[in-house]
């Protein structure tokens, strides 16, 4: 059984049929969790779909409204890169959701792991590389509006630069975004984020952690947030179809665990969230991101929980 909660829909898939975003691999996550015993059915909790007051701290009513009414124009589709259906929208709705559940059970347990989001590449007012949502940003502004948190950094470690992230929080000092991303990929323009770590075509395991880490360990230490929203995309990895980094599934696993020992060693609570994956097998990717509950659970086992010293 896991210290921690790993949440969890069946109407997570997005529905995309043949569409080099698995959708499918909501599932199969889930799925290899149980089968392999890293996670038991108590483990997992069900969220329900975010309510619209939340999406509208971060959204547009007239984006929610294009959402829920089917209303988007060809090139509001043409950006999403990905077929409209009201699936999708339920499924982006739950994911939002979902990781507003994952804040709220990081507050109390010390990790929470959503099995979607990372919706990273959403804007307030248009969607962008198959995310529609964006539902760290909206969980982020669900546990301020609480009073349950002042202060949170999200870490994005998807191959593809955190635009949606960086745009929405530009001027918000209350956040802070940090992305270390391929420079030479998706997508073209990159607002800045607080932070940005732009690697090289072809970075292997070692040069990738030895500039993210000490990095994450100097922003935690300096900027004392009460929450890390960590954005784990499995695209980094070598045989990706739509990433150019060159990392392993260790290293992939390795970046993970040093993301939470750093933010565990600080007693700041870790949220995880899926964001991309494209491997040739689609077996990599879930496994990849399978590897980050492993991590969790590894760390959350070496350093046990300590409250939140941030203020
Ligand atoms: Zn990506």
């Amino acid at each position: 059984m896991l210290p921690f909660k790993v949440i969890y829909h069946p109407r997570y898939d997005l529905n995309l049929g043949a569409h080099v975003f698995p959708s499918q691999k909501f599932r199969l996550i889930y799925e290899l969790l149980l089968r392999d015993g890293i996670a038991a059915p108590d483990d997992f909790a069900d969220p329900g779909p975010a309510s619209d007051a939340d999406l509208l701290r971060v959204h547009t009513p007239e984006w929610i409204g294009k959402l829920k009414n089917g209303t988007l124009t060809a090139s509001d589709i043409m950006k999403l890169e990905v077929p409209y259906s009201p699936k999708l929208a339920a499924a982006v709705w739950l994911a939002a959701g979902g990781s507003i559940l994952a804040g709220q059970l990081a507050l109390r347990d010390g990790f929470a792991c959503n099995l979607s989001g990372g919706f990273h590449h959403a804007h307030a007012n248009h969607g962008e590389g198959f995310c529609a949502i964006h539902d760290v940003a909206v969980a982020i502004r669900r546990l301020q509006s609480d009073g349950a948190i002042n202060k949170a950094i999200v870490v994005d470690t998807d191959v593809h630069q955190g635009n949606g992230t960086a745009h929405i929080f530009r001027d918000d000092s209350s956040v802070f975004t940090l992305s270390i991303h391929q420079e030479n990929n998706y997508p073209a323009y990159k607002p800045p984020s607080d932070l940005d770590l732009p690697m090289d075509d072809g970075v292997e395991d070692e040069e990738y952690l030895g500039t993210l880490l000490p990095a994450v360990t100097r922003v935690l230490s300096d900027f004392c947030p009460q929450i890390l929203f960590y954005v784990g995309g499995a695209d980094p990895y070598t045989e990706d179809q739509l990433g150019g980094l060159r990392l392993s599934k260790s290293g992939l696993k390795a970046r993970d665990k040093a993301v939470f020992f750093a933010a565990r060693s600080r007693g700041i609570p870790v949220v995880t969230t899926l964001a991309g994956g494209y491997a040739r097998r689609v077996e990599d990717t879930v496994r990849i991101h399978a590897n980050t509950i492993l991590a969790a659970n590894e760390v959350a086992g070496e350093i046990p929980v300590a409250h939140c010293a941030a203020s």
